[in-house]
């Protein structure tokens, strides 16, 4: 489709320090050895660093960046998180092509050239799926399992093993950016847009420097996030227990008179008569509060008006 277009990379960076010397030139290099490849027509690039409210160093590393690369900056006030930080790039970013990674690299960043080329032909969206992560530690590569079960149980329709690493046409920027819920979950929207899509599959690579930032309260917040903000299935769940209490309590109040009517004094006397009310009761109450919260869930999608970044400093 497209010759001769341009692209932006945007990067979120949350104390990075040990990382950017390294990763930062090797992704540059290598884009600048993309323009050289006439079959990709890419014309130009600019890489985004956003720093995501850094204790470290990462802000003066960016600002020499800026010098030394021509690369752009951008510095939010506090730390708003992964997905804010690269929202927070991809709304400065006005390329005809953007492409989002992490800036340790962890990301192959040979697969830059074949979203490039998905883009050629036609594609608006190209999502980097995570072939192995046969680097990544056992506990992550668990909850990352778990997690994406637990999405696809919940009703969440999202790519298995696709992270943050992909391109998008600005035609499918623009529609990310009408989206204004404050939580915004990226790997759910994204591939929703409805876009032509492409996978492009690559080896995740390990961690050189460096912990990894994702804590496992970050880790959580994500995972509650996706599935709240894609689906109403927990509150359901809720709904259908009570009424699921309140129906057994009734066939059982149904099993104890006839059993009174019927058969002999076989249980303790007033048994019925206490239990009974309980179950009837609980279940009615479970039921309620889940109506409730399906209210309160809809009224939660709504009302979230907050910004989602705030931008302190950009060169
Ligand atoms: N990151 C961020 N804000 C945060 C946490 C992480 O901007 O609050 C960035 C981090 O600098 C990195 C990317 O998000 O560029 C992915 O983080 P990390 O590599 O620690 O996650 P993992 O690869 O372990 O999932
Ligand atoms: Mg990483």
């Amino acid at each position: 489709m497209a010759d001769h277009y341009s692209l932006d990379v945007v990067i979120p960076c949350y104390n990075e320090e040990e990382n950017l010397p390294h990763t930062i030139p090797v992704l540059n290099d290598f884009l600048k050895k993309l323009l050289s490849r006439e079959d990709l027509g890419l014309e130009q690039f600019r890489i985004i660093l956003v720093d995501d409210g850094s204790a470290d160093g990462t802000w003066s590393q960016i600002e020499a960046f800026t010098h030394d690369i021509g690369a752009s900056g951008l510095k939010l006030s506090r730390n708003y998180g992964h997905q804010n930080a690269m929202l927070a790039g991809l709304s400065i970013a006005d390329a005809d092509v953007v492409l989002t990674i992490d800036s340790d690299l962890q990301d192959d960043i040979n697969a830059i050239s074949e979203m490039l080329k998905a883009y050629q032909t036609g594609a608006d969206l190209a999502l980097g799926v995570r072939r192995s992560r046969g680097e990544d530690r056992f506990f992550k590569k668990n909850t990352a399992r778990g997690y994406y079960a637990l999405m696809k149980l919940m009703g969440a329709q999202i790519v298995p093993d696709h992270a943050d690493f992909r391109l998008m046409s600005q035609k499918a920027l623009k529609a990310l950016l009408t989206h204004e819920e404050t939580n915004l979950f990226l790997r759910g929207i994204i591939p929703n847009l409805g876009f032509k899509s492409q996978i492009i599959e690559y080896d995740r690579q390990s961690r050189e420097h460096g912990e990894t930032k994702y804590t496992l309260k970050k880790m959580l917040s994500l995972a509650v996030n996706g599935v709240t903000s894609f689906s109403a299935a927990p509150l359901r769940f809720v709904a259908a227990l009570g009424i699921s209490v309140f129906l057994i309590s009734m066939l059982l109040a149904f099993w104890f008179l006839m059993e009174r009517v019927f058969v002999a004094d076989s249980t303790v006397p007033g048994w019925a008569s206490i239990v009974l009310p309980l179950l009837w009761l609980g279940g009615l109450q479970i039921f309620c509060m889940g109506i409730i919260g399906e209210y309160v869930g809809k009224i939660y999608l709504e009302v979230k008006r907050r910004p989602r970044f705030i931008i302190d400093e950009k060169i």
